[in-house]
């Protein structure tokens, strides 16, 4: 597997990069393949150890290490490579790698001194584990209906009620907490709290999923913090979990990137080689139609993608440039596999194999971090 195959060198050249972006391309897609052996004796029936295992691989090979305030800052152009390069070999790396990045990234920008020499380390390590819970079974793409309860109760608070479709839910040691305090109306009684699993009256549940990762349910009973727990300003949860997101989408569109050019790269070398009429099947005209337009929107979605994590690096306004990002590279990756399964035939179905695991893993793309057509909502109300 070359270095072109994980990222188009002509998008890396254009001046929305540095050299050392390219630098890290060429690190990050030159470890991944190093893993590849690794990360494929990893047990898909045990999603909750794999991700305990790929955040120690990660953390070992220093690429979390940005996450530690004590070292040198990431942009977010790295970050989209990274999660290019890890989405393209494996997609439980990538989740891992991208929740560090999330709740890491909530502390960073939202915690006190304290709270960031507490956590950051740890997560920068892969020794803690982090979350980011704010969907619930009654607020999901609709976050101010938002209903876990966080009641003041001396110099704390006590939580009551329950977190849902929760990414490292069950191996996180700590999760960033969206909570209803009622200061104000809606999105404005919410807070961000920063609880660990080990406090007493929190459990987590497995969910199991289509494409099987670390995926919980989080019942708090009772669960009560400190009011140093309080992450950002008391009735600002609201605005902490939608500036996360925003920037993250970016991300999701890098990650959507490496799934689907696992997927054109493998539809190309099976038509080149798959024999067909006495000839090739990359000889007829429709297959050629396909892999063309493949070519395409990847391109499209690497442009986007660029524009949008380098207004982001430049402090500019980014919100609807995520937005399209994530929209765009997100839905063309969804039709990029399928037709890689179409080129495949019958083997782009055998259960486990590269093609139909990339067809499974990249559905969720579409509905996390934002449906697309709660992305689209966002991108018209910016027109
Ligand atoms: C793999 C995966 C990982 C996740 N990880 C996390 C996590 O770590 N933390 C976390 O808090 N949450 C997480 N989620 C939850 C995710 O954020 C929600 O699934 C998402 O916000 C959508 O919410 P919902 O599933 O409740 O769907 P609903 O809000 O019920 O929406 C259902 C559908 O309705 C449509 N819809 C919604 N709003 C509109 C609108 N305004 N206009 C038109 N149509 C609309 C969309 O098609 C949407 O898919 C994860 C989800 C998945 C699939």
């Amino acid at each position: 597997m070359s270095l072109p195959d994980v990222f188009d060198p002509d998008i890396l050249a254009l001046p929305l990069y540095d050299d050392a972006h390219r630098a890290l391309a060429g690190d990050i897609g030159r470890w991944c393949a190093g893993r590849a052996e690794a990360w494929a004796t990893l047990d898909a029936a045990e999603p909750a150890a794999s991700g305990r295992a790929l955040l120690a691989d990660l953390g070992g090979a220093g690429w979390l290490r940005h996450l530690d305030p004590a070292e040198p800052a990431s942009d977010l152009r790295a970050l989209c490579l990274r999660r290019q390069a890890l989405a393209y070999h494996e997609d439980l790396a990538d989740f891992a790698y991208s929740i560090q990045e999330l709740t890491a990234a909530a502390i960073t920008r939202y915690g006190n001194e304290t709270q960031q020499r507490c956590y950051l380390p740890g997560l920068a390590t892969g020794t803690t584990a982090g979350a980011l819970a704010l969907s619930e079974p009654g607020a999901g793409s609709d976050l101010a209906a938002v209903a876990l309860e966080a009641v003041a109760d001396g110099d704390g608070f006590v939580l009551n009620g329950t977190k849902t479709w929760i990414a490292q839910g069950d191996i996180a040691d700590v999760c960033v907490v969206l909570a209803r305090t009622g200061d104000g109306p809606g999105p404005l009684g919410l807070t961000a709290f920063l609880v660990e699993s080990s406090v007493p009256g929190f459990k987590a549940e497995p969910i199991g999923a289509i494409a099987p990762r670390s995926w919980a349910q989080l019942d708090f009973t009772d669960v009560r913090v400190g009011g140093e727990a309080v992450l950002g300003e008391r009735g600002q949860g609201f605005v902490v979990a939608l500036d996360i997101l925003e920037r993250a989408r970016a991300t999701v569109a890098a990650a959507a990137i490496g799934f689907a050019r696992r997927a054109f790269r493998l539809a190309l070398e099976h038509a080149r080689t798959r024999k067909v009429y006495g000839g090739r099947l990359a000889d007829l005209q429709l297959v050629k139609s396909s892999l063309a337009r493949m070519d395409v929107k990847l391109s499209a979605a690497s442009l986007l993608t660029a524009r949008a994590a380098w207004a982001i690096d430049g402090d500019l306004d980014h919100a609807k440039h995520s937005s399209i990002a994530k929209l765009h590279s997100t839905e063309a990756a969804g039709e990029i596999v399928d037709g890689a399964v179409q080129i495949f035939g019958a083997a782009g179905l055998v259960a486990g194999s590269t093609v139909e695991r990339l067809y499974r893993q990249i559905r969720s793309l579409r509905i996390y971090e934002g449906a697309s057509e709660v992305i689209e909502m966002t991108i018209a109300d910016a027109l």
